[in-house]
């Protein structure tokens, strides 16, 4: 008899998660009984969401806005990622005691290794933003080996925080590192909602050089329509954002996630957006 786990995305707001589509997906895909919802968990009530993983027996958790780092205070124990970065995303089960992870930066590093067949050993990187999101990306290239994790950002505080999650391969920059940059990041919101904005001067963008949004609504940021016209290889936000849930599958299941199945759901719910 196969007995149903549940898992959650728990945020403020999480009307909008697509980890649903993509979880619901996998599960279906493989024919196990498991069922994902979104909950929504006012700010401030991080820990109670823990409290709820435990007391309900819950298959795993996904952590959004606002909740990464407050979940991260409340769980029994960080992976080394998610202690580096003080925030998790995913929390599983570890015999009896709840693990907190960081499945971000893993993600984004298989979205270019697995999706594109690019390795950031040896590269010199260009990070844009300096929040959640950036920090993961910075500390997970400065891991696989980067040369050089550059961060720009509007804060200068922030900034160097993220920075210096790279050691002493990480340094402050403007916008013109970009030109010798072999990787560029794009790891703040603009672009997103289809409003034409450009988080960089695209004109400093060039063949040779890989360009990633984590942005995918759309899915064809302006920034990477200008990144394909002047050579550059795109790298969607959907390869991170279906990889970071791998992570999490693989975790909570035990089971090898069907990625594509997982990719292709969340496509198909984004071409239905408006
Ligand atoms: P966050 O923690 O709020 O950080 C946002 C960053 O963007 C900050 O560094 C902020 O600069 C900068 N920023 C915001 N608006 C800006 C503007 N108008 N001009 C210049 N810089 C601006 O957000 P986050 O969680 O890191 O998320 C960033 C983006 O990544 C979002 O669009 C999110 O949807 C996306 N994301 C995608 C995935 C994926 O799987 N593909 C995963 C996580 C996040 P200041 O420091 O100066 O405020």
């Amino acid at each position: 008899m196969s007995h149903l786990r549940v898992c959650w995305v728990v945020g403020a707001p999480v009307e909008h998660s697509l980890s649903p589509v993509i979880h619901n997906a996998a599960f279906a895909a493989l024919d196990l009984d498991w069922s994902y919802f979104a909950v929504s968990v006012p700010p401030g009530q991080a820990g109670r969401a823990v409290a709820a993983m435990r007391s309900l027996r819950l298959g795993g958790v996904s952590v959004t806005m606002p909740h990464k780092q407050d979940a991260a205070a409340a769980v029994d124990v960080l992976t080394p990622a998610a202690e580096r970065l003080g925030a998790v995303n995913c929390l599983a089960w570890r015999g009896t005691r709840i693990e907190g992870d960081s499945t971000d930066g893993a993600g984004f590093l298989d979205s270019l290794r697995v999706d594109h067949a690019w390795d950031p050993e040896g590269t010199r990187a260009v990070v844009v933003g300096a929040g959640g999101a950036a920090r993961a990306v910075v500390a997970a290239l400065a891991d696989a080996g980067a040369r050089e994790v550059a961060v720009v950002n509007r804060s200068a505080d922030r900034a160097r925080a993220a920075a210096a999650l790279a050691g002493d391969r990480g340094r402050v920059v403007g916008t013109e590192a970009v030109d010798d940059a072999d990787l560029v990041v794009n790891a703040t919101p603009v672009g997103m909602g289809g409003d034409g904005a450009l988080p960089l001067d695209a004109d400093r963008l060039g063949a040779g050089q890989v360009v990633a949004d984590l942005v995918y609504e759309p899915l064809e940021t302006p920034l990477l329509v200008a990144a394909r016209a002047r050579g550059a290889v795109p790298v969607t936000g959907i390869g991170m954002l279906v990889h970071q849930a791998a992570h999490a599958f693989r975790a909570w299941t035990g089971e090898d996630p069907p990625v594509e199945v997982m990719s292709a759901a969340v496509v198909a719910a984004l071409s239905t957006h408006g």
